[in-house]
Order: C-alpha cells, then structure tokens, then sequence
C-alpha cells in the first residue's frame, strides 16, 4: 500500500481526505510519524506556507506529503487577513477575536465581496505539485449559526443565503475551497 502524509494533525481533514482517496493509499498524519513539531508558516502567501509544510515532511523523515493552507480575502481590505487569516486578532487570539475584528474593519464598507482559497502542496518523489480551491461570497454585518469554525459565522457562500455556519457539514463539504481544492488533489493522486 502507499503511504503518504497530509501534514495535518486534524481529524476532521483527515477523515476527509481517508474517505475521498483510493484504498490503496494510506493517510497518514503528523503524529503517526513521531513528527511533534509545530512546522512555523513564514511564508508570505498560502502556497509558500503549505510548501513550507509539506516539504519540512519530505525532507526530514523521507514521506511523499502533501499540505494545505487557508485564507480569507476580503475585497474592500485589500484581501486581507489572507495569509494572517487563523492570527488575524493575534498570534493568541481565537476565531471569535478574529471575526470580532474582521466585522470592525468592515463597518461602513459596501463592497462585502470575500473568497475563502485553500492552496494545497503535494511533494511526490521530490517533485513540486499545487493545487487549489476557492468559494466566492460575502462577509456578513453579524455572526449567524453556530455550526462548523473559524469564520463560517460571517462567510455566505455565493447562491446560499446563509452562512457556512447556518449550511451546516454536509452542504459546505460540498462546496467549500477546501472541498475544491482536496478533489483537485485526489484527481490527480487517484490517476
Ligand atoms: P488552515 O490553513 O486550515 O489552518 O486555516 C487557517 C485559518 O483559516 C483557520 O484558523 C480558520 O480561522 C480559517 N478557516 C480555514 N478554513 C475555514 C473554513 O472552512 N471556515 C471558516 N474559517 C476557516
């Protein structure tokens, strides 16, 4: 069976992905190969981050891998918070410091348009490889739903109506940069 990495300790990505790919790849994660290390995200856009990840795996403990990277870009603010999305308030602030902030900066401003981009990295026998996925839609004026994370209370995915908060699981996963950009990689893993 091949064995690689998604440089990830999250169950919910995880579980993802397992369920999306071929048998005959085995997934696993930054702690099914020892690997504890916080890898730093200095990169200053989302490709340069989830190469960063990807290749800190490949190149210390020989695993083909692969890494993601998400950001927020907001229109009016220049298409920020971006790369800081996940440390938007501070590098110790949570998501609802994050969409505090994000609603502030965007009092008064018409243009509501915003996308969420997921860049994924896949390093495969040394090589190089970028995938990508994104939702278009628009920042609320106040939180609505209580489902999933981070900004998912603020974000309307386009010809929704509702928040990735109100939609819930089932319909984001469906829809979601992530989504976009996960089925892109699985085409070309599953070849
Ligand atoms: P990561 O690269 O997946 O860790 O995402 C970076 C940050 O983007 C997270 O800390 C979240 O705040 C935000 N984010 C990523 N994906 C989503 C999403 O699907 N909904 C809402 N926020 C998200």
């Amino acid at each position: 069976m091949d064995k690689i990495v998604f440089a990830t300790n999250n169950e919910h990505k995880l579980r993802e992905i397992r369920a999306i790919l071929h048998d005959e790849t085995e997934v696993l994660s930054l702690s099914d190969i020892g690997c504890h290390t916080d890898i730093p995200e200095t990169a200053d856009t989302l490709e340069g981050n989830a190469l960063i990840k990807a290749h800190y795996v490949y190149d210390n403990y020989g695993y083909d891998c692969f890494a993601d990277d998400t950001g927020l870009e907001v229109e009016a603010l220049d298409g920020k918070p971006g790369v800081r999305t996940a440390r938007y308030a501070g590098d110790n602030q949570d998501s609802q410091a994050n969409m505090r902030k994000l609603l502030r900066e965007m009092k008064g401003k018409d243009n509501r348009n915003a996308r969420f981009r997921t860049a994924i990295a896949l390093i495969l026998d040394g090589e190089e490889h970028l995938f990508s996925g994104e939702v278009r839609g628009t920042i609320t004026t106040e939180p609505m739903g209580d489902k999933g994370f981070g900004y998912d209370p603020v974000f309307i995915p386009e010809d929704t109506g509702k928040t990735f908060a109100q939609l819930g699981e089932d319909v984001k996963n469906h829809i979601s940069h992530r989504a976009r950009a996960v089925a892109k990689l699985t085409e070309f893993l599953n070849k």
